[in-house]
């Protein structure tokens, strides 16, 4: 078969994607390549079909025990025969596997380095190896984020196998590390891939300076907004996964708590309820997500600022794999931003990490489209207007803001520099609490002159006045605010200060409200009573066959059908996503339904 009946009769697409038919071709040709490829891109395909087409086993290197069994079962859904030798199986199970192994019958072998090790001679002497692929390569190399030091035997993966192509496959962008993973897998001639590392399909959106009680309520219509879908919220610290979860809980809400301070086996459990949709959500710590292959994560919410774009990315990224529309928010306040520092100030590659927030504090802070933002952080020089961030949705406006910036300066020097960010709203808005009252701060001048302004605007105000540098924090001297010399030009007239109009939580969310909960990746002409149908019907399989929903049928593919309404098996195999395995297995029972939903509507 070619390339191309190969995704069509497997995979049940009628196209690929960029660059994905370029690596096959390049692979089966027997060259060694590495792909660089957003999370969701489709790198799977870069290997699996070339696998289907050569001769002989493939092997794929995995970090992980969960991403394998996803991948595995995602292809024995497709009607693929591939199996994983890891150490979830018992002697029994890796004993048949071997076996079909020699017998030529297992087109795809997934595991670990370490395993890779262990079975290297016996597969050298009995199997025709057609590929290695290295997936999640970046772990081979120590500037990645998830360095493994089993991924360093890769790097005689060629002694082992001459005649095999490698492949390399990773979702990590930066530079240092892709030169890395070459170098360490001492790949031959190699082609590198590098794909467009935009993800239109994830929204990107920014809530400045809320309170707690905001966020929560941000949050909890969020889930609302995605009842009965999947979710991730990651927290900074393991107490505050566990608070927001506790209070998500009150309300009702289906949410599991993942972090590192849980055993293991805790660990397992909550991602497999994740993944499984026994839970809807997760409050983690950045701890989780490395084995989430979930393709159907319908929300990201960052409830504290990340340490930098790549960790911010990479968490988003989690989200909407399937290509679907997913909502990330990312919430941004003063107090992160200090106690980010304050680790970066702390750890031992300060000027990196420090550089590293900086930029993390700057996106945060834009006012051009963010999706812009990001693609230039990564190397893509783009000038876009996305359509699907905060920004290009409400584009920031501006107002002379001398006046106010004066007042907090004025009240900043008054004190001889010597207050914090709170202790600066009080003295504004004129609030008499001890800590004012013993310093004698009431009988400033400035004192009370910021009244009308609600002490939360203040906090915008002062936001943007560190970001324009007309104040910065003294990190050495208990926090407290320093006027710069800039600030002093706007203090004593001799600049203006222009600063942006503050956008109610209200109003942003109030268009977003008309949307009915169930109804945000409905398509056109889609029949929502139908798709609820349709999504129990598939739960239903799930349970019976014990692997989660999304490996039945992905979420696009029953919008698809819910657009379509096949009620033939013919019409039913030309849905995009489904194959002609997954046709013959799952078309009768889905046209049924189908057909008894069209005769109730007449
Ligand atoms: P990655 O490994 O890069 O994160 P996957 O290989 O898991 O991404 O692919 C993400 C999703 O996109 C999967 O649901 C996959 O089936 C789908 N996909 C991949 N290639 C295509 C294609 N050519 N057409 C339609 N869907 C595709
Ligand atoms: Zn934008």
């Amino acid at each position: 078969m070619t390339a191309h009946e190969i995704l069509k009769t497997y995979y049940g697409y009628d196209s690929f994607r960029p660059l994905q038919e370029e690596i096959i071709r390049h692979v089966v040709g027997g060259g060694d390549a590495l792909v660089l490829m957003p999370t969701g891109g489709g790198k799977s395909l870069c290997y699996q079909i070339p696998a289907l087409m050569l001769d002989g086993t493939a092997l794929v290197v995995s970090p992980l025990i969960s991403l394998m069994k996803d991948q595995v079962d995602a292809l024995k859904s497709n009607g693929i025969c591939a199996e994983a030798l890891n150490s979830s199986n018992d002697s029994i199970t890796d004993a048949d596997i071997c076996q079909r192994i020699s017998h030529g019958e297992v087109k795809i072998l997934y595991l670990s380095p370490e395993r890779l090790a262990i079975e290297k001679d016996w597969l050298q002497q009995n199997v025709n190896i057609s590929l290695i692929a290295i997936d999640e390569a970046h772990c081979i190399s120590q500037w990645g984020h998830d360095f493994r030091p089993e991924y360093t035997q890769l790097g005689e993966i060629h002694e082992a196998f001459p005649s095999s192509p490698v492949l390399a496959l990773t979702a990590t962008a930066d530079k240092t590390t892709k030169i890395d993973i070459l170098k360490q897998l001492k790949l031959r001639n190699p082609r590198i891939f590098i794909s467009s590392f935009d993800r239109p399909n994830l929204s990107l959106d920014v809530r400045r300076l809320l309170t707690a009680k905001d966020r929560l309520s941000i949050i909890k219509n969020t889930i609302l907004r995605h009842r009965g879908e999947s979710g991730i919220i990651y927290c900074l610290s393991r107490k505050a996964t566990q608070q927001l979860a506790d209070k998500l809980r009150e309300s009702g809400f289906s949410v599991g708590v993942y972090h590192a301070g849980m055993t293991a086996q805790q660990r397992t459990q909550v991602q497999e309820d994740f993944i499984n949709d026994r839970i809807d959500v997760i409050c983690a710590t950045i701890a989780f997500g490395m084995g989430i292959d979930k393709s159907n994560v319908r929300f990201v919410i960052h409830n504290n600022l990340p340490k930098s774009i790549e960790s911010f990315y990479q968490e988003i990224g989690r989200g909407g794999r399937d290509g679907l529309n997913t909502e990330t928010i990312l919430f941004y306040n003063l107090q992160d931003l200090i106690t980010l520092k304050k680790f970066a100030e702390e750890s031992n590659q300060k000027d990196i990490n420090l550089e590293k927030l900086k930029r993390m504090e700057e996106y945060a802070e834009a006012l051009v489209c963010r999706r812009r933002i990001l693609l230039n952080y990564f190397g893509e020089t783009s000038d876009c207007q996305c359509g699907n961030c905060d920004v290009c949705k409400n584009p920031p406006q501006r107002f002379d803001g001398t006046v106010i910036v004066q007042k907090a300066l004025s009240a900043i020097r008054r004190t001889g520099q010597q207050i914090g960010m709170w202790a600066t709203i009080d003295i504004l808005r004129g609030n008499t609490n001890a800590a004012i009252m013993s310093k004698g701060y009431n009988s400033l001048k400035t004192f009370g002159v910021g009244r009308d302004i609600p002490a939360r605007e203040w906090h915008d105000y002062l936001l943007q006045m560190l970001q324009m540098g007309y104040i910065e924090i003294a990190y050495d001297e208990d926090m407290h605010l320093k006027v710069t010399t800039l600030g002093d030009d706007v203090l004593y007239g001799r600049k203006q200060a222009d600063l942006a109009v503050i956008v109610h939580e209200d109003k942003r969310t109030s268009r977003k409200k008309e949307v009915h909960p169930q109804l945000f990746n409905l398509v056109q002409g889609e029949d929502a009573e139908l798709f609820e149908k349709l999504r129990v019907l598939r739960r239903t399989i799930a349970d019976e066959i014990n692997k989660p929903a999304y490996i039945v049928l992905s979420d696009k593919t029953l919008h698809a059908l819910a657009q379509s309404r096949p009620t033939t098996l013919d019409d039913f195999g030309e849905i995009s996503g489904i194959g002609q395995y997954k046709k013959d297995t799952l078309g009768e029972r889905f046209t049924a339904l189908i057909r008894e939903h069209l005769s109730k509507l007449g």
